[in-house]
């Protein structure tokens, strides 16, 4: 049992971010007997809140929808005495001993800050994707999906979450086509096979997404064949972009180097190189990129931030 002097704003531990990563390193950090804030944004979920059928998470042989599984996970936080506040980090600095850290509602002070601020989706970047976003452009299919009933839409992208996506997709669209710019797709085996035997979605390797083609809404993509040159015009009703990810980290870029692909750099402890502040899923350096992952890194940097708050050693 520990006495607790801190004032009002100051925790132990004050997790940035309210993904898988976030809350099961909130949890965690509660259950090892730490005043843990999470500044968990508007909504805690993160990328899997969206997603209808998480795949792999153990447990969940048929698969679990993240509108499930993200309440779950938020409420076992509150239970272990997590407090949840719904603002961002804006900024942090380093303090006498730990950090400031100013978040949208106010400012904080924590002796060890974990970084669990994920990724967003990647844009295309092309003419047309602005104006058009929520009027066809999206980046959520199990959202969206239900409303393309008789049509067809395009999936950017071939790696997990494009195929994944295009399979949730299929359930509702007439067509789905996948447009991927290498010459092969690189999501998993599971999602390569299932994507092939699916009679509604065609796949088309080779081919970049020039502009996103529509007035009021989207009527389709210009696409450019990379092999021949060519450039051609395929009609859709909607478009989803799944072309990878960028590291939500910038808050931190002052006070540590961040890796060539903009993610913080841990040790084998989910530690960096500034004493107290840790990186967990997404946002760190060598991130698997799936949910499991992301959560088991929410447990590790929490151990790892009670360990340091218990003696000090940062090596
Ligand atoms: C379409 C799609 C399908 C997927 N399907 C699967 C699947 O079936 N199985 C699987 O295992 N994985 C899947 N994944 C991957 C999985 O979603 C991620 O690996 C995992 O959710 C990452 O969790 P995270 O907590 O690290 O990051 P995120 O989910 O990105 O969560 C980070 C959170 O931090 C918030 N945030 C950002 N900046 C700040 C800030 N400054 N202050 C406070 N909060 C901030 C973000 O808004 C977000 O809520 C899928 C991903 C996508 C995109």
């Amino acid at each position: 049992m520990r006495c607790n002097d801190m004032s009002n704003n100051e925790y132990e531990i004050i997790v940035a971010g309210g993904g898988i990563a976030g809350l099961t390193a909130a949890l965690t950090a509660a259950r090892l007997g730490r005043k843990t804030l999470i500044l968990s944004g508007a909504v805690p979920g993160g990328h899997l809140l969206s997603i209808e059928r998480i795949d792999g998470y153990p447990g969940f042989p048929e698969g679990i929808s993240g509108y499930e599984l993200c309440p779950m996970a938020q409420e076992a936080a509150m239970a272990e005495g997590v407090e949840f506040v719904p603002s961002e980090l804006i900024a942090v600095t380093r303090a006498e001993s730990g950090f400031t850290i100013q978040a949208e509602n106010g400012s904080y002070r924590a002796r060890s800050l974990i970084m669990a601020t994920g990724a967003s989706l990647k844009e295309l970047d092309v003419p047309g994707e602005t104006a058009l976003r929520g009027k066809g452009v999206s980046h959520c299919a199990s959202c969206d999906g239900p409303m393309l009933r008789g049509k067809t839409a395009v999936v950017v992208g071939g790696g997990d979450s494009a195929l994944q996506e295009s399979l949730t997709l299929a359930a509702h669209a007439a067509s789905v086509i996948v447009l991927q710019k290498d010459a092969q797709l690189t999501g998993q085996a599971v999602y390569q096979r299932q994507v092939g035997e699916q009679t509604r979605i065609s796949v088309r390797c080779g081919m970049q997404v020039e502009a996103i083609l529509g007035a009021q809404v989207v009527s389709g993509v210009r696409v450019r064949n990379l092999a021949t040159g060519e450039t051609s015009d395929l009609p859709a009703e909607a478009v989803f972009i799944y072309i990878g990810m960028t590291p939500n980290s910038g808050s931190v870029a002052k006070m540590i180097t961040l890796d060539e692909n903009g993610r913080i750099p841990v040790d084998a402890m989910l530690r960096t190189t500034v004493p107290g502040l840790l990186a967990a899923g997404l946002a760190r350096s060598g991130a698997a990129g799936r949910a499991v992952a992301s959560a088991g890194d929410g447990a590790a940097a929490a151990q790892a931030a009670d360990r340091f708050l218990r003696n000090g050693e940062w090596q």
